[in-house]
Formats: structure tokens, C-alpha cells, sequence
């Protein structure tokens, strides 16, 4: 029987294990970095392959046919390993990217989170910093008051920093609640795309909040993408 390994931790991941692909065995993989994940249906596996050669080593002792990388459009590294060890033992690779946000024009645009945080006091002098736990610590020397929003908790940071533990989906009305609530007056977002979390734009959109975005680091060129689950499941059909 040919076997699907979906590289996961996004909500498209997590549909496409329930999709029912008659003939295949399907195997979901989760990095194991929140304590309580939402599981996918089916057969799951939890933790790191250990690099690409780990990921290599994996897909042939389990005999994978198709990797469907439907990771979040920021983990770089898992996709970029998931490329590496496809292409050196000739497995088939398809990427599930979602949509980016719809984004206003003249919302700044910044290719890292570095960038993002040099921007900051120039636009405000209370931020809400949403591109999670990882990489929070270049924003760490801003002297402005920080609201950051994580699923788990964050390395310890300054005083001037707030922290809310939470995650998605969330309303227009509970993030306009949030804004005004702590007085922001500039966001901070990845492009990460995804009706779970884009509530926050149109919230800062009808306050007229200024909008920092993060922009998608590339795919691997030649692998195909696509951004639907039905798409990727009338692939593996066809
Ligand atoms: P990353 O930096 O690209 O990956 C770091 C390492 O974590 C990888 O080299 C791999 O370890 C392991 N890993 C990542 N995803 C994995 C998976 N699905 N299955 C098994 N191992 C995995 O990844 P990240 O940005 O930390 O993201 C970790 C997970 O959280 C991903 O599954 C991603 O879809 C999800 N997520 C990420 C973000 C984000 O903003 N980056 C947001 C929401 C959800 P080895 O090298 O040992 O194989």
C-alpha cells in the first residue's frame, strides 16, 4: 500500500488527515512543541527526524511515497529539510501553502523579524507582537510598551513586555476588544495567512492601527505548491 507522510502542526495538516484517501496508508507528523496539540485523524508520529538525513533514513524504512510538506508557511527549516531528503532518496514532494492575508497596500512590508522590531518605534508606542514564541527575543531592546500573544510560554522578557497566552480562532470583536483594551497602536504579524487568525487585521483595520507584516520566506523552487486541501487530495487521487 503507497504511503502519504504529511508534515503537519497547521489546521490544512490536520484536514487533510481526515480526508479519506482510499489505498493509502497516511502518516502525520507533528514537531511536539506545544504540550497539548490539536491531533490529527489517523496515525500520528511526534518529534524531530533528526535533519534532513534523519528525514531520509525515515522515509525509507517506512517506505513513504508522497511527503505533503503542509507545515506553516514560516517553518524554513523542516521544509527546507523535507526538500533535501525528498530529493535525495527520490521521493514525490508537494507543498499545501494557505493563502497569504488580504493586506492593505500601506501596511509595511519586512522580510524578517529583526526588520519588524527596527520598525516598531518610528510607528507607535504600543505594540501587539502576534509572529509567536520563536525569534520574540528581537524585540526584547524595545523600550515601547509589547503585548505578545503565543500559544505557550516565551522566554523570559522585560517588564515593558506583557504576555497573553492564547490561541486561535479569533473574532473581530474579541481582537478590537484586545486593542483597545491595551491602547495599541501598532501590530506586528507574519503573513502567515488563515481564517484562524486574520481577525486581528480587519480589528486593527476599523481602528486604523498601523500593520507591521512579516513577509513568507520562499519555497524550495521546483517543488509544486498548492493551496487547497482538495487540491492536494485530488492529486494523490488522480
Ligand atoms: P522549523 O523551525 O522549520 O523546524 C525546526 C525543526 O523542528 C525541524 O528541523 C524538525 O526537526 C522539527 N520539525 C518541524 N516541523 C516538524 C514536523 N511537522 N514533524 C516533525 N518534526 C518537525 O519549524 P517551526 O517553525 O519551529 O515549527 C514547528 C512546528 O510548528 C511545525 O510543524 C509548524 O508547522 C508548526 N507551526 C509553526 C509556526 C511558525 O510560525 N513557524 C506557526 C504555527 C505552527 P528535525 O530537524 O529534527 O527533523
Amino acid at each position: 500500500m503507497p504511503s502519504v507522510l504529511i508534515l503537519g502542526g497547521t489546521g490544512e495538516a490536520r484536514r487533510l488527515a481526515s480526508v479519506p484517501l482510499p489505498g493509502y496508508r497516511v502518516i502525520s507528523s507533528l514537531a511536539g512543541r506545544v504540550a497539548d496539540p490539536a491531533l490529527p485523524a489517523g496515525e500520528v508520529r511526534v518529534g524531530g527526524f533528526g535533519g534532513p538525513a534523519g528525514l531520509a533514513q525515515y522515509l525509507r524504512d517506512e517506505r513513504i511515497d508522497v511527503v505533503v510538506d503542509a507545515t506553516h508557511p514560516f517553518a524554513v527549516q523542516m521544509s527546507g529539510n523535507a526538500a533535501a531528503a525528498c530529493a535525495c532518496t527520490g521521493t514525490r514532494l508537494v507543498v499545501l501553502r494557505r493563502p497569504g492575508y488580504d493586506l492593505d497596500p500601506s501596511w509595511p512590508r519586512v522580510d524578517s523579524l529583526e526588520q519588524a522590531a527596527g520598525l516598531l518605534p518610528a510607528l507607535g508606542e504600543r505594540a501587539f507582537i502576534t509572529t509567536g514564541r520563536q525569534g520574540i527575543g528581537h524585540f526584547r531592546d524595545l523600550a515601547i510598551f509589547c503585548l505578545v500573544r503565543c500559544v505557550e510560554p516565551p522566554e523570559p522578557l522585560p517588564a515593558n513586555f506583557t504576555v497573553l497566552l492564547d490561541r486561535g480562532p479569533f473574532t473581530v470583536e474579541g481582537e478590537i476588544r484586545l486593542l483597545r483594551r491595551h491602547r495599541i497602536d501598532v501590530l506586528v504579524t507574519k503573513d502567515s495567512g488563515g481564517a484562524m487568525t486574520e481577525a486581528k487585521l480587519e480589528a486593527a483595520r476599523s481602528l486604523g492601527i498601523a500593520v507591521v507584516v512579516v513577509d513568507r520566506p520562499p519555497v524550495t523552487p521546483g517543488v509544486p505548491v498548492l493551496s487547497t486541501v482538495d487540491e492536494v487530495a485530488r492529486l494523490l487521487l488522480a
